[in-house]
């Protein structure tokens, strides 16, 4: 089959990959010349866990289970990408500074799904990560992984191009089933067009006479300079996150503020995440921020992505809000199939809402 992927974000770029390893025929159209958006600026953890423990009025149970299923397809990825020293792909999961009622009641039932959590004594946690500072209760640990963004992106435009999808530099500005339609006026027929355009996507939806209300997240990162080996996992702590990323440092996430398209960085907010990095981590009071970025998470109202086809002609691969670097993987697996017209119990849970600002049942797993 002919496939246009409007979108070259991580979400776009491994479902072009996926395409074409089953044979058809892909072009991605992305109206950046190097795909920066939230792909590019995002922490990279792999952690349906951590977010199930540490937000749990928001869990989700379809989409924890999405979030396990793209987790164990991670290794398959980094591998496709030439290993994981390329992507930095770790699995060793990581630590929560924190034992409350609340998070030991999400932890537990994490367990009772099969979940390998292990709690920590403040003397394990200590030996587990011993930059922290000292955290008198404990905490958790729990299995997850990480990889690098932008060195994903890189390695899968660059496995695409040598594949043969056809990645090309172009505003989509109108769309149909099994058409879209560019800035320069020219219009471009497929059998089929995945809109994978991340924040963007509502926008482009109406075009088509979708309604999917959706509103950007931005998030606020910064990095320090420090020599790796600082940290030995991730750090998911409430509010703020520490990732350690090879040879570059430290990464600290992240603001949720809803701000439209705004991506200007803020200092108060930089402040915030700095101070909030130092005191879990007291050795990087002295460290330089090497680096600051925003980026805008694609949030659809109802909070879940929507992975569907709605049309023939047009499959729909957007809303991955916090998690789509997760996702990715999965959701490449996911539009193959709605491509191809498989069908996949778990991923018919990621239809289109049939009303859009309503929230779908949250059970705990
Ligand atoms: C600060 C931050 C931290 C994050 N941390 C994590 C994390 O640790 N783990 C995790 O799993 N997820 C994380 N995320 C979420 C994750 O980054 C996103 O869910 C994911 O990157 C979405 O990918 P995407 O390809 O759909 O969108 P994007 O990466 O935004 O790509 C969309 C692409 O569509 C293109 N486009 C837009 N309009 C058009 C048009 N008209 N024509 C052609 N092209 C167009 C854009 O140029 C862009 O390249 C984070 C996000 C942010 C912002």
């Amino acid at each position: 089959m002919r496939v246009h992927i409007v979108g070259g974000g991580l979400i776009g770029l491994s479902c072009a990959w996926r395409l074409r390893s089953a044979g058809h025929q892909v072009t991605v159209l992305d109206a950046a010349p190097q795909a920066r958006a939230a792909s590019w600026a995002a922490g990279g953890m792999l952690a349906p866990h951590h977010e199930a423990l540490n937000h749990p009025e928001h869990h989700d149970h379809e989409l924890w289970r999405l979030g396990c299923r793209s987790l164990a397809r991670w290794r398959d990825l980094a591998a496709e990408l030439g290993g994981s020293a390329q992507i930095d792909h770790r699995e060793g999961g990581g630590v929560v500074p924190l034992r409350s009622p609340a998070v030991d009641a999400s932890a537990a039932r994490l367990a009772a799904a099969g979940v390998a959590v292990r709690a920590l004594t403040a003397a394990e946690l200590a030996d587990r990560e011993p930059a922290l500072a000292a955290v008198p209760g404990g905490g958790w640990w729990l299995p997850g992984g990480q990889v690098d963004p932008r060195r994903c992106l890189e390695r899968l435009a660059a496995l695409c191009v040598a594949q043969g999808v056809a990645v090309r530099q172009a505003a989509v500005h109108g769309l149909q089933p099994g058409r879209v339609a560019l800035a320069d006026g020219t219009s471009l027929e497929s059998d089929q067009v995945v809109l994978a355009s991340g924040a963007w996507t509502p926008a482009l939806a109406a075009l088509a006479g979708i309604d999917l209300h959706g509103e950007p997240v931005k998030g606020q990162m910064l990095r320090f300079a420090v020599p790796d080996g600082l940290l030995a996992h991730f750090v998911h702590a409430p509010g703020t996150y520490l990732i350690p990323r090879a040879g570059q440092g430290v990464v600290v996430g992240a603001t949720m503020v809803q701000a439209g398209f705004d991506q200007r960085d803020d200092p108060a907010a930089i402040a915030r995440l700095a101070a909030g990095a130092q005191a879990l981590v007291p050795a990087l009071a002295g460290a330089a921020i090497a680096e600051r970025w925003t980026g805008l998470r694609p949030r659809l109202r109802h909070g879940r992505p929507v992975l569907a086809r709605l049309a023939p002609g047009l499959v729909l691969a957007t809303g991955h809000f916090r998690n789509g670097i997760l996702l990715a993987p999965a959701t490449a697996d996911a539009v193959l199939g709605l491509v191809e017209g498989r069908p996949d119990a778990l991923i018919d849970c990621f239809a289109m809402p049939a009303e859009p600002g309503v929230a779908p049942e949250r059970i705990m797993g």
